[in-house]
């Protein structure tokens, strides 16, 4: 099934027609005049204004074709405007747009198969919410149902999401406008190897101490009162720092000897962003509750949701669950569900974006960081990586602190814009998160813009 895209093909051809600028600025003044952006200081903040896109590439208000590095908000895993799931929309909307989720629904019912199938262990159910914050949210509450308990204990340098709870178990800057509410919420240092909290020096060295800090805060906060462990399987917007080895079969083993629930928080890694359908199968480790969004349907209609495993399922068989949303398994947000897990079945993209990242990200950004003394560190998988630029390789210092940006920093993103690539940067890094399908020679091209950008960040070496 497809659909024709004869704007994004015109321009593909041959550049943005007329109008389309016009509609931009319009846009752009309409939103100056009227809307309100997250995270920002509405005031100074300069939007840029996307006139369309294609496939792993978008174009600006002044019709510059820009190649997507970013994923958007690390979401559209399968490009933007996939013939299939505009279709499937499409084919959606004109059957049924929106049903209460006390009702059955097809696309509902066979997203929750398709998700269920991937998912690890007996995480066989799924329960549909609007995106990530709001799934973390719920699994949150699911977990202090299950086990009687309240506290919750969650790693510094994470995100997971902007609704309350979700903010309050946020480890990084952007919760302590938030953290009145934090009752019960408890950090804890995460392995992190690059700049270790316990002086590690090598992977397995971080493992052990970072599980030994891990149990340490266990027993200080007292088991009994501990209802959840929530954890991003691999980091993303902290760094997309994956865990050494053995240390997510550990955390695994210790929630489970002190009967914690662990939630994994598959919100970005999930959905074969790391080239596995989920970032914990790398290592095996099957959690408690799985929360996605995201990738689950590229974000072409806001989802997210919890999967859960029959323990935690079975506590819920007679007993009201607490919770839901109006739009819980909304049919337009499943249907795209389907068709983009069907497309990434079908084309192969998760074996795609782990040959991306063993073969062309990896290599790429290791021959980047042997060129530029600004790199401090490249890690990632699939298409997952991060860079990380100092002003020092042997003391580290970053290219911005952390929490914030600086002037360098912004001199390399724009230098990146003007070589044509849209990055996704937080504080000292630069995100090189690609669609998952982005072919080969895209890919190369936006390595080959970073290598040329990172001469600016070289000069505050
Ligand atoms: N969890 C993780 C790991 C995320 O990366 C994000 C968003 O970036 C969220 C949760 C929040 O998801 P949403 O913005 O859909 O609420």
């Amino acid at each position: 099934a497809g659909t024709e895209r004869t704007d994004s093909q015109r321009i593909a051809a041959g550049g943005i027609d007329a109008d389309r600028i016009e509609a931009g600025r319009r846009a752009y003044e309409l939103d100056r005049a009227h809307v309100f952006h997250s995270w920002q200081a509405q005031g100074p903040f300069d939007p840029m204004t996307i006139v369309d896109a294609a496939g792993p590439y978008v174009w600006d208000g002044e019709g510059r074709k820009l190649l997507d590095m970013s994923s958007q908000l690390v979401n559209t895993n399968i490009g933007h405007q996939h013939p299939g799931v505009v279709a499937a929309i499409q084919e959606q909307a004109g059957k049924l747009c929106t049903i209460a989720p006390q009702h059955v629904n097809d696309a509902r019912s066979e997203a929750a198969r398709l998700i269920a199938e991937r998912t690890p262990g007996d995480l066989d159910h799924v329960f549909f919410t609007n995106g990530g914050a709001d799934a973390n949210e719920h699994a949150i509450r699911m977990a202090r149902l299950h086990t009687g308990r309240t506290k919750v204990l969650s790693a510094y340098r994470s995100y997971h999401g902007g609704t309350q709870l979700a903010v309050n178990v946020t480890g990084d800057p952007r919760r302590f406008a938030n953290d009145y509410s934090a009752e019960g919420i408890v950090h804890f240092m995460p392995a992190y190897p690059y700049r270790s909290y316990f002086n590690s020096t090598s992977e397995d060295e971080e493992t052990q101490r970072a599980l030994a800090h891990l149990e340490d805060m266990i027993t200080l906060e007292g088991p009994g009162n501990i209802a959840a462990l929530i954890l991003e399987t691999v980091p993303g917007t902290a760094g997309i720092y994956a865990p050494p080895a053995g240390y997510l079969a550990g955390v695994r083993e210790l929630t489970a000897k002190y009967g914690i629930v662990f939630i994994a928080d598959e919100v970005m890694a999930g959905f074969g962003r790391t080239g596995a359908w989920f970032a914990g199968d790398h290592w095996d480790v099957t959690p408690d509750l799985i929360t996605f969004a995201k990738g689950v349907n590229s974000g072409y209609v806001p989802l997210g949701g919890v999967a859960i495993s029959e323990a935690i399922f079975e506590t819920f068989r007679d007993r009201a669950y607490p919770g839901g949303l109006t739009y819980s398994g909304h049919p337009l947000a499943c249907a795209a569900a389907v068709a983009t897990i069907t497309a990434m079945e079908t084309e192969g993209m998760v074996a795609n974006a782990d040959r991306l990242g063993e073969d062309i990200i990896g290599p790429g950004l290791r021959e980047i960081a042997e060129r530029h003394p600004s790199v401090g560190d490249v890690r990632g998988m699939g298409c997952f990586w991060a860079v990380e630029l100092v002003k020092n390789r042997t003391t580290k210092e970053p290219l911005a602190a952390y929490g914030g940006s600086s002037p360098e920093m912004n001199e390399v993103i724009a230098a990146l814009k003007a070589e044509g690539v849209l990055p996704f940067a937080n504080f000292n890094r630069i995100h090189v998160v690609p669609p998952l399908n982005t072919p080969d020679d895209d890919v190369r091209f936006g390595l080959a813009a970073l290598d040329r950008a990172l001469e600016v960040a070289d000069r505050y070496v």
